[in-house]
């Protein structure tokens, strides 16, 4: 349908043709008529479909201003995020139409602020439920002249706690007025609010479901847990994305992956609950703004929040809740574009794919991880594009000039490409081609062999201390360091036998704790325990 049909006014018609929409999705147009008449409305499709327009654009249609500007309107989301998302949208349909004030409020925000706006007056009010009631409390918002409630992504209100706060607030609201809910999934809990506080409600549910998520390719890798961090980086080599959400379970593990991916030369922001809400609000702009390409983060930024051009999300961790898997997917694909998603599943999550593609009606393509040579072959063709978008532009000439005197100097020009394409892509792939990192200067535990130190208690020596000598001098993982027994004035280490000389050459190059050791092998055996007799005649400790 198109939105001409629609018997919007030529101020909002305006507005949405500006912003490129021609077609009305279809839980727009079922949602828009019965607002326009005024009565009260379940809206239930899955997230991306456009419901902010379902209910923003009748609602602003029969908005008349004040001359006391009084809110009119209140929107209620689950997350400060989607209250600016949502305000942002609004202010966007409201463009020609003349003094719309939309005011937002939401908690983590200085509550002074929001206060100086509203004294301001304001005709829309969009928040989070527990800062609206605050303002309730506090008599800063009055809904005395409030015609319409919308409340936003209702599933999720309740899910995190809001319920109480819902309630109460609706108490406060004049019964004389029209209800709006809109929800991805429709638990009884939803039904209760319905049935108490709507008068007679349409219920729209669009099956848009398979439209949203068709448009998204899933696939899942399967990786073991300790391995997820190098997939994700191959993979990010692999896929390209431009711009790409990274989904991670836990805060710390948001934190330690941006840490990880920004030393890749990734631009990154991270968002997740434990950041003050100024910073998140400002990391979510920049990404948005495509300043940052690539967004790790909790679920906390999964649920409805839209951004432009997402090629890919990642879910570096399978969700707890399924449920949010499609939230997350969603992120991508959306409004008719296409995308991909890319899942890191472990060996005993393997069980939940098929609960995916129950959740998402699609087959997710299991995939094996691209090799080394693949990924090796994407990256050489992106460097040619780029060469060959070089080849274009404008060469300076001091460029031409120096190469100019390198081949007089009798460099061949094939010789100094390869040297300076060596110098630009790294030699670090070709090393990783080569051989596979968790076999690096793993020892093989076969065969393990004892050395004695000439340092010990006396010398303030703890295990740790010969620990890090030894990986220091070898490279080795403390982890290939067996059993450590420290005497008054000697030690034993158990160590791999495959790499006793080169532990014992650098050991007794070095110091530990700034004293000069000797160290030497005493048994080539498994013995955490050597016998006496097991030691050179000449090393032979005093009992
Ligand atoms: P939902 O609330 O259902 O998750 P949104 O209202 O956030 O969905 O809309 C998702 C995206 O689709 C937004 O980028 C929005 O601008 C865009 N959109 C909404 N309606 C249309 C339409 N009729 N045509 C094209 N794009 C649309
Ligand atoms: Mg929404």
């Amino acid at each position: 349908m198109k939105f001409s049909e629609l018997n919007l006014s030529f101020e909002l018609n305006r507005a949405i043709e500006e912003l490129g929409y021609t077609e009305a999705t279809p839980v727009q147009a079922q949602c828009i008529p019965p607002v326009l008449e005024g009565r009260d409305v379940i809206g239930q499709s899955q997230t991306g479909t456009g419901k902010t327009a379902a209910f923003g654009l009748p609602l602003l249609e029969k908005l008349v201003v004040l001359d006391k500007r009084t809110p009119q309107i209140l929107i209620m989301t689950p997350t400060r995020e989607l209250a600016l998302q949502v305000s942002q949208e609004l202010r966007k349909f409201a463009k020609y139409k003349e003094g719309v004030k939309i005011v937002t409020v939401y908690g983590g925000d200085p509550i002074t602020g929001q206060i100086r706006d509203l004294k301001g007056g304001a005709d829309i009010i969009v928040g989070t439920p527990g800062r609206i009631q605050d303002h309730i409390d506090r008599r800063t918002l009055k809904f005395h002249q409030l015609k319409a409630l919308v409340l936003d992504e209702a599933d999720e209100m309740l899910k995190m706690g809001f319920k109480e706060a819902i309630e109460q607030i609706l108490q406060d609201l004049p019964e004389e007025r029209q209800t709006l809910l809109f929800s991805a999934t429709m638990p009884k809990a939803i039904l209760d609010i319905t049935n108490n506080y709507q008068n007679n409600p349409v219920h729209i549910k669009t099956k848009q479901k398979e439209m949203t998520v068709n448009s998204v390719e899933q696939v899942v890798y399967e990786v073991n847990q300790g391995e997820k961090v190098k997939v994700l980086v191959q993979l990010m080599e692999y896929y390209r994305p431009e711009s790409s959400m990274i989904f991670c379970n836990t805060k710390k593990m948001v934190d330690d992956l941006s840490g990880l991916i920004a030393s890749k030369g990734y631009s990154t922001a991270s968002i997740h609950g434990d950041m003050k809400q100024e910073m998140r609000s400002l990391v979510m702009a920049k990404f948005k703004d495509k300043k940052v390409q690539h967004l790790i983060c909790t679920d906390v930024a999964a649920r409805g929040i839209d951004i432009d051009g997402l090629d890919m999300v990642f879910n570096f961790d399978v969700p707890q809740e399924t449920e949010y898997y499609v939230h997350r997917i969603g992120r991508t694909g959306r409004a008719g574009k296409s995308g991909i998603s890319v899942t890191l599943v472990t060996p005993r999550q393997r069980y939940v794919i098929n609960e995916l593609e129950r959740l998402t009606k699609a087959t997710i393509d299991r995939k094996e991880m691209p090799s080394l040579n693949d990924i090796q072959a994407v990256r050489f063709d992106h460097m040619t594009t780029d060469i060959m978008k070089t080849l274009k532009a404008d060469i300076p000439v001091e460029i031409k000039t120096l190469v100019e005197k390198l081949v007089d100097q009798g460099l061949n020009p094939i010789q100094l490409s390869e040297a300076l394409l060596y110098k630009v892509i790294g030699a670090d792939i070709f090393v990783e081609a080569q051989k596979p990192i968790e076999k690096q200067r793993r020892a093989q535990r076969i065969n393990s062999s004892t050395i004695e130190l000439d340092v010990g208690l006396k010398h303030g020596i703890a295990a740790a201390h010969l620990v890090s000598a030894i990986a220091e001098a070898s490279g080795i993982s403390g982890k290939d360091i067996g059993k450590i027994r420290i005497q008054d004035r000697y030690s034993h280490v158990e160590v791999p036998q495959e790499f006793v000389k080169e532990i014992l050459d650098a050991l007794n190059q070095g110091t530990i704790k700034s004293y000069k050791v000797k160290a030497f092998e005493i048994s080539a055996r498994n013995t955490a325990k050597p016998k006496h007799k097991d030691y050179p005649k000449t090393f032979r400790p005093k009992r």
